[in-house]
């Protein structure tokens, strides 16, 4: 990998199968005829992105949505190609387990794909059901196997917690299912169920997830996993170590990332853009010759300061001890070591209470800086929002 801070390219790919149940994210199930169109506005997005505006290679490139998975492998390979990349860049394409087909794993390989994302989120039949989601339990075991058998050697699996009807067994049966697998994940997401206003499970209050046993299955993962060998990474993130998500990293250390796509955001320097929402507005925009930002906003350095130890205090790295003082409330909630306050797996939970007491006055800016400068080491996914939501890839 080349010198220089790590940089992100997201690609976002607005087309789903179905839609689950939670689901909120921009993305369509009656969009496929615009697959095509899609690809050469995103060619055109990366063509503008890498001539005019100057970005630099990436460090890693990760294909989220919507499922990446749906858009026939070769026009997901054209984008990747014109995607400028660092030697050795981290690539990830989220897949859903009724796609991970030997076939498409090959192509992807051999394309230069590096790591594999997998929406299982359970393996337990009737909670799947109860999410909406349309993949078997026999499926997903199948897909992981298939993901191993391809020969990536780093992947990731997304767990959601807290489905309908989903008992503390059906939780741990999950978690020792894929565990239990021949080459199990390296890399474990575990996402509470949040409800999201304007889905079918907004409109079912009887399905909706309980905050104080979701915790409590939070953190039987978290002892679970630690127990198979993960380190906590972040709030909703396992990895064994040398398995990171380098993309994650760059969210987490606020590093920049170019967002190509509709609806997909940007960050350089403290500017943050996002592009229009909906695939037929983003290709008809592109297609006219017309820009495709939705929005923009620019934070100022307080704004950064705050952010960029928000974001730390939600990974293992934490924050400098004079960041968050001594207050009763914290009692239990962070543990002091090596200068650095770091959440304990109850202060996880309850991570945005601690984020209200943060200071950026003082010393700890210094904490802030360097905090970044010690996450730049490591390559950095996608930002998964804060304490216990899900990814927009769920
Ligand atoms: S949760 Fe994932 S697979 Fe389901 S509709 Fe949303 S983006 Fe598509």
């Amino acid at each position: 990998m080349s010198a220089g801070p790590p940089y992100g390219v997201y690609v976002h790919i607005p087309f789903c199968r179905a839609r689950c149940d939670y689901c909120a994210f921009a993305t369509y199930t009656d969009r496929d005829h615009l697959m095509e169109s899609y690809v050469a506005a995103c060619l055109v997005e990366l063509a503008r992105a890498s001539g005019a505006e100057g970005m630099p290679p990436a460090s890693s490139v990760f294909f989220g949505g919507g499922t990446p998975s749906r858009l026939p492998a070769d026009l997901l390979v054209e984008i990747l190609e014109a995607v400028p990349k660092r030697p050795g860049a981290e690539v990830t394409v989220e897949c859903n387990p009724e796609d991970a087909d030997p076939a498409r794993l090959a192509a992807y390989r051999a394309a230069g794909v590096t790591r594999i994302s997998l929406g299982v989120q359970s393996t337990v039949p009737h909670v799947l059901a109860g999410l909406g989601r349309r993949h078997g339990s026999d499926q997903a075991v199948e897909a992981a196997r298939a993901v191993a058998g391809a020969g990536f050697e780093s992947w990731s699996m997304d767990l959601i917690i807290g489905g309908a009807g989903e008992t503390d067994a059906d939780w741990e049966r999950s978690l020792d299912d894929v565990l239990g697998l021949e080459s199990p994940p390296p890399h474990l997401s575990a996402y509470s169920l949040t409800v999201e206003p304007g889905t079918p499970l907004a409109a079912a209050p009887d399905r909706h997830p309980d905050d104080d046993t979701q915790a409590g299955r939070y953190e039987q993962a978290d002892r679970i996993l630690s127990r198979n060998g993960y380190r906590w990474e972040e709030i909703s993130n396992w990895a064994r170590p040398g398995h990171e998500c380098r993309h994650n990293g760059l969210y987490w250390d606020q590093g920049d990332y170019r967002g190509i796509g509709s609806a997909a955001h940007s960050h350089r320097r403290g500017r943050r853009w996002w592009n229009v929402r909906t695939p037929d507005r983003y290709v008809a925009a592109v297609e006219a010759g017309r820009p495709v930002l939705s929005g923009e906003e620019v934070l100022s350095d307080e704004q950064r300061r705050f952010e960029a130890l928000a974001l730390s205090l939600r990974t293992r790295l934490g924050v400098p001890l004079d960041a968050l003082p001594d207050h009763p409330e914290l009692e239990g909630l962070v543990d002091h070591s090596g200068g650095r306050a770091v959440l304990t797996v109850r202060g996880r939970l309850l991570a945005n209470a601690v984020t209200a007491r943060l200071r950026t006055d003082g010393p700890a800016r210094v904490g802030a800086q360097a905090v970044g400068a010690a996450a730049a080491g490591r390559a950095g996914a996608r930002a998964t929002g804060p304490a216990g939501t899900m990814p927009p890839d769920a």
